[in-house]
């Protein structure tokens, strides 16, 4: 009885083994870029909106598909089908020029775009407020979690991480009406724990910054993206699409 059972066990783990291996199979090419502000301004975290509109005029004209994160993941956990050319475009904390700049933009080339809010900035002088993240979802864009006050999770107690990171879940799926479902760690301060708080707070996904070949494949929790730099000439951007 025992063996019959062990031997219908051993079978199910194969089958499932064998399905998962029909996923990974044929690995999938899909940058994550991440950008934070978009402004015309000198520093690490500034792309202009002239370099931003080039990039997307490049990812346009070279036949690219804008993914949201959700897509993504589908693709990645179930192995949902995408475009052969496809990119996820995000952007951390909520500033005020990614709805001012960003927004327009990715509505001009008919593109998506995921934004990673930090809810208890929301508001703030150069901070978008409720109204705008609410008008960007509704226009397709994706909405995702970035804690309540960016802190360095790591450094946190248990308790305070997990809710810095739940809170911002649920505070934006209050004002938005709808679940949310991808996070990104703050600085990409994480560790097993907290990628494991990560999961306990209800989200399907979560992003990280690391080198990566843009091929699915992995911990959806350490999901790597490539930071887009404030100098890069057009042609490294080329190259960091074409490889990841
Ligand atoms: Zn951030």
């Amino acid at each position: 009885m025992i063996r019959k059972f062990l031997l219908a066990v051993f079978a199910v783990a194969c089958l499932s083994a064998t399905r998962s291996g029909v996923v990974q199979a044929a690995p999938i090419h899909v940058p994550i870029l991440l950008y934070h502000h978009i402004a015309d301004h000198q520093g690490r975290w500034y792309v202009s909106p002239q370099k931003l509109e080039a990039e997307l005029r490049y990812l346009s004209g070279n036949g690219y598909h804008t993914l949201s994160m959700a897509a993504y993941l589908d693709a990645e956990t179930h192995g949902v089908p995408l475009p052969e050319k496809s990119v996820v475009l995000t952007f951390d904390d909520g500033y005020r020029d990614n709805y001012d700049i960003a927004f327009p933009l990715l509505k001009k080339y008919g593109m998506t775009g995921t934004f990673f809010i930090v809810t208890g900035l929301v508001g703030y002088p150069a901070y978008m407020t409720w109204d705008q993240i609410a008008e960007m979802q509704r226009a397709g864009m994706e909405i995702g979690a970035h804690t309540v006050h960016h802190p360095f999770l790591t450094r946190l107690s248990t308790p305070a991480a997990f809710l810095e990171i739940f809170l911002s879940r649920l505070v934006l799926a209050q004002h938005l009406h709808t679940p949310i479902n991808v996070f990104a760690y703050p600085y990409n301060d994480h560790n097993p724990r907290i990628v494991m708080l990560a999961r306990l707070a209800g989200f399907e996904g979560a992003v990280t910054v690391a080198q990566h070949k843009g091929d699915i494949a992995g911990d959806p929790f350490e999901i790597p993206r490539i930071t887009v730099l404030s100098g890069e000439h057009l042609k490294v951007f080329e190259q960091v699409i074409a490889k990841g």
